[in-house]
């Protein structure tokens, strides 16, 4: 049983074969999908697919390349979602200072004011966040996410960043990129952290994992991840399984 805590089947990369290549990952082993939005329309579409899978949830929330035309109805609007069965976090928001678009001042307001919203319907947060690890942190910390707890999804940082996630109280979502033979950072990082702490993700259609690397990436792929963090961290496939099986749910309450 593996537990995908991020992907985005709703991504027109799946308009082809949506039905199928969601059967294909249940077929390798994945029982629990979290659907995340990157924009308004994405968040709508991943509450239906949590309508339609009941393996599926969802969580709603607007990327940072998405937020220049964000507005306060709109917030209001992930809180109407936020309210149904199936929506369990606000995500995926953050900074990306890597595209650095639109302005920063924009990628923070509307930050702060969704994970201000995260805390006012009492879920958990997950952040995407690129080459902008300090404001990251920073906005967390003003904005008391501590309370709402989350996931740090695609982690790039290094260990003394790791650190400071772990001690808010946040998950480190290990995905592809750990498969890479240059990833020699983020292998350090899954060595480093208690695997109590570690959640698993692919972040498809996007970063495949090795061997698959350059294609579409599916949750199908799950397993390479589990399997190579399961060799760094010197345990079984099993094991990780389990424990970041255990982790999703401790965050997600489901
Ligand atoms: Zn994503």
């Amino acid at each position: 049983m593996i537990y995908e805590t991020h992907t985005h089947f709703d991504d027109k990369a799946f308009d082809i074969d949506r039905d199928e290549a969601i059967r294909e990952a249940m077929a390798a082993g994945v029982t629990r999908f979290v659907n995340v939005g990157a924009s308004l329309e994405g968040s709508i579409r991943s509450m239906e697919l949590a309508d339609k899978y009941p393996e599926f949830l969802a969580a709603v929330g607007v990327h940072p390349e998405e937020c220049a035309s964000l507005s306060e109805a709109d917030i209001g609007l992930l809180e109407e979602y936020a309210e149904r069965e199936n929506v369990v976090a606000i995500g995926e928001i953050g900074l990306d200072y890597y595209w650095d678009k639109p302005e920063r001042d924009i990628q923070k307001k509307w930050f702060a004011a969704q994970i201000a919203l995260a805390r006012k319907v009492k879920l958990p947060v997950i952040i995407h966040s690129r080459e902008a690890a300090q404001d990251t942190y920073d906005i967390l910390k003003a904005e008391k996410a501590d309370e709402t707890g989350g996931i740090l999804h695609c982690f790039s940082y290094g260990c003394e960043m790791a650190k400071q996630f772990l001690d808010m109280g946040f998950y480190i979502g290990v995905g592809g990129v750990v498969t890479f033979k240059n990833a020699k950072k983020l292998k350090e990082v899954v060595g480093y952290l208690p695997l109590d702490r570690i959640v698993t993700e692919t972040d498809s259609p996007y970063m495949a994992p090795v061997p698959m690397r350059g294609k579409r990436n599916t949750s199908a792929y799950l397993p390479y991840i589990v399997k190579q963090i399961a060799d760094i961290k010197g345990v079984s496939v099993e094991e990780v399984e389990k424990v970041t099986y255990d982790n999703a749910v401790r965050l997600f309450g489901k």
